[in-house]
């Protein structure tokens, strides 16, 4: 067997995806491949990306980072889910909760029993009957115990943290390790003649950073995968039409709720992102429906503490790469796609991105068995999630404006017509491909949006309904008694993870 084994490794960008990526390449690959960093001040990042969702806990325990540490350096607070408002109709208000609703009650789901406990009498929302949900709505947070008999077991957090904050803690993470940092402005991308591999990349300076392997972190530009190597980009803004965001950071009034909040708009939505320091703030919002101005307007009319800077308006398109890895080049990050924000998903794609190049990592002979390989898996990850954000969408009966009549009526892929018209049945749900979002998630954003099934499991009618009913109610005061015993979500923080003042 000859080993061609990658020597020579270089990241090109610098953002969230670039220190992510360079982070774990040092830490896995431990000194085996040079690692070089390409950014460019001049340029800068995106620098937006504030919620997270459960992986991410993952992510930082691969790297062996104290958690502790993390939260102090990027202001970070914790998350348990997203309250999601005014999206199935104005004035609905829902919790999509991290870890799950109840327990496994024999056969049938969840949820399941809950629908024929409430055709049976039982007033308990879904909610009462899922820890995470039932502390966040309290404004409690505690860490989950490994002991699964502890109820305290059940609960899933991920974080609010400031992103360039991030990126500079992994940057200081992955230079101890022996990643090397390289301040330049790319000019060309230099391709081997014979069959269009990446040479290198040259630098304003004149100066040519060579590796074998390049990992494009370049943010929407795709400087190497897209301007370079032409992958070609499935757009999907018919489905998700909205384009532009506008960002602004305000002063916190009152504690930081343990959860994001995602508020529909006539012509998009808004994030509020409450951290140790400040709160973050944005519209997503559809060009074609309400000018930059109008939606900076309303962002700030929105505000509940007074702007910390000027507003920033970002630009995108919805969509991914057709290849996110071709010849001796894979895109990580904005570089391979962008999905709106709403389920904080993209800092949990580089994620994936980078343990799927990890896995799949090549030598020098870059099989093509292994590119096939990783675009397929991302093509499928990349629909899973964009079905699970246009469901927010679809399952409306908002009828207010141009954008939602025309999410409400759209033809929707027919991944997602299969899903929905399976729950709308009997409440049944299949996770396909290794998907991100389980069965809670969906159920939460169908239910919490109106989408209720026509009936429930017949499984679940197979149950002596008085001894379920009790079984239920145990739960629901096992749920209740320890979200009141938990510490507030300020109160956690002060103790154990309190972030010096800035
Ligand atoms: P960028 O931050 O754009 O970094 C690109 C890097 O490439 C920079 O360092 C730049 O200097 C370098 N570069 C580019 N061209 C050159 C060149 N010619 N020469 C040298 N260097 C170059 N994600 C979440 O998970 N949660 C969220 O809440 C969230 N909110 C978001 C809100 C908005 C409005 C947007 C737009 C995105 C949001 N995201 C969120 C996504 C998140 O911001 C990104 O996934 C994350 O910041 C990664 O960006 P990146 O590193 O791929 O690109």
């Amino acid at each position: 067997m000859t080993q061609q084994a990658i020597e020579t490794v270089a990241v090109i960008g610098g953002g969230t995806a670039g220190w992510m990526a360079a982070a774990a390449l040092a830490r896995k690959l431990r000194g085996t491949v040079r690692i070089t960093l390409v950014e460019s001040a001049e340029i800068g990042t995106v620098g937006v990306g504030e919620a997270t969702i459960p992986p991410i806990v993952d992510f930082n325990t691969f790297l062996g980072i104290d958690e502790t540490a993390f939260i102090q350096a990027t202001q970070a607070s914790f998350k348990l889910g997203i309250e999601l408002r005014d999206w199935g109709a104005p004035g609905d208000r829902y919790l999509h909760p991290f870890g799950r609703y109840g327990l496994d009650f024999e056969g049938a789901s969840f949820h399941q029993h809950w629908l024929r406990q409430r055709e049976l009498g039982d007033p308990g929302t879904l909610d009462e009957y899922c820890l995470p949900a039932a502390a966040a709505r309290a404004g409690k947070f505690f860490r989950p115990v490994k002991d699964t008999r502890n109820i305290l077991s059940m609960l899933a957090y991920a974080f609010h943290f400031d992103a360039s904050r991030y990126a500079a803690f992994l940057r200081a993470y992955a230079e101890e390790r022996g990643v090397v940092r390289q301040e330049g402005k790319i000019v060309e991308v230099v391709q081997r003649p014979l069959d269009g591999f990446i040479e290198g990349v040259r630098l304003e300076s004149g100066e040519v950073i060579e590796a074998d392997l390049f990992v494009d972190c370049t943010g929407f530009r795709g400087l190497l995968i897209e301007q370079t190597l032409e992958a070609g980009f499935e757009d999907w803004s018919h489905w998700l039409p909205c384009d532009r965001a506008v960002a602004v950071p305000s002063q916190n009034v009152g504690p930081p709720e343990p959860y994001t909040r995602s508020t529909a708009q006539r012509a998009g939505w808004r994030w509020r992102i409450p951290l140790q320091h400040r709160t973050g703030n944005g519209y997503v919002h559809c060009s074609q429906f309400i000018s930059e101005d109008e939606a900076t307007a309303d962002l700030l009319a929105g505000l509940d503490g007074e702007a910390l800077a000027e507003p920033r308006m970002l630009r995108f398109k919805t969509g991914r790469r057709r290849k996110s890895w071709i010849r001796n080049c894979v895109a990580i990050g904005l570089a391979s796609g962008f999905l709106e924000p709403l389920e904080s998903t993209s800092i949990h794609m580089i994620q994936t991105g980078i343990f799927r190049l990890l896995a799949l990592f090549p030598d020098r002979t870059f099989d093509p068995v292994l590119a096939e390989e990783y675009n397929r898996q991302a093509a499928n990850e990349y629909a899973r999630l964009r079905d699970f954000v246009i469901l927010h969408y679809h399952a409306t009966t908002r009828s207010d404006s141009p954008l939602w009549d025309h999410v409400r009526t759209m033809e929707i892929p027919e991944t997602l017509q299969r899903k929905l018209a399976l729950f709308r049945s009997q409440g049944r749900f299949f996770r396909e491909d290794e998907e991100l979002f389980s069965e809670t998630s969906w159920v939460a954003v169908m239910m919490g949006q109106g989408v209720m099934p026509r009936a429930y499991d017949p499984v679940a009618a197979a149950h002596d309904p008085e001894a379920m009913r009790q079984r239920m109610e145990r739960f629901r005061h096992a749920v209740a008694h320890a979200a009141a015993e938990m510490p507030t979500h300020q109160a956690f923080i002060d103790r154990y993870c309190k972030a010096p003042p800035v």
